[in-house]
């Protein structure tokens, strides 16, 4: 006779208010405080991955990363997406100074047809919604069968666009983060985890 297996409930980290992460020492004399952890990143990514998993079981879909700001959250997020896909990118760049967005120029087109697909587009971060409503308008006018929107973080407090995003991995306040593939005037892209820097340091880069 077998015994029935004994569910062990699946161990979640406490939410973000009751945990905070030191700023690894490497990054201290840059860093101000860690907002999102590496592993709250890899926990909530994991999630979404199930989420998108589930959602697009069956269908042809096609992965569209904007660059540069994706690669970390988007290595993470195709990993664990257990379907079949094809990936491709749009280079995007807002050519701003600092922390303040410019006018949004297209750097890289796509390669791979959409016409037909389901289309995943994936950004770091949803701000104002300038970029999302730009490029949303772009991929549509190729025809794609459907498209959902995924990006890592979202700022809702500053949106000036209409726009949503269907997937999103954390909902964070208004302010500048940095790292796991966002940039302040193009460094700490690879900070494993999402932070603040050090006023000074906005100030002097
Ligand atoms: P939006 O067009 O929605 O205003 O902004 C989207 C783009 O602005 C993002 O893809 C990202 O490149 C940049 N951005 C917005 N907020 C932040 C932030 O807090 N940190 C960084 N590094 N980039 C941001
Ligand atoms: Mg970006």
């Amino acid at each position: 006779m077998t015994l029935p297996r004994r569910r062990v409930p699946a161990r979640q980290p406490a939410p973000a208010r009751f945990r905070s992460q030191a700023v690894p020492r490497e990054w201290r004399a840059d860093v101000d405080h860690v907002l999102i952890s590496s592993r709250r990143l890899a926990w909530r990514i994991r999630q979404l991955s199930t989420e998108i998993t589930r959602d697009f079981a069956g269908r042809d879909l096609m992965v569209v990363s904007l660059l540069n700001g994706t690669v970390l959250f988007l290595a993470d997020l195709i990993r664990h997406l257990s379907l079949p896909l094809r990936l491709d990118f749009i280079g995007v760049s807002s050519y701003g100074t600092g922390t303040v967005a410019g006018e949004l120029v297209f750097t890289k087109a796509l390669r791979l047809d959409v016409k037909g697909r389901d289309v995943l587009l994936v950004d770091d971060i949803l701000d104002t919604g300038r970029t999302m409503t730009r490029v949303l308008e772009v991929v549509r006018k190729l025809g794609p069968r459907r498209v959902r929107t995924c990006v890592l973080l979202d700022k809702p407090s500053r949106r000036i666009e209409p726009v949503q995003a269907d997937y999103v991995g954390f909902t964070i306040p208004d302010l500048f983060v940095v790292g796991y593939g966002l940039d302040y005037a193009e460094r700490f892209r690879n900070l494993p985890f999402v932070g603040v820097l050090k006023p000074e340091r906005y100030a002097s880069s």
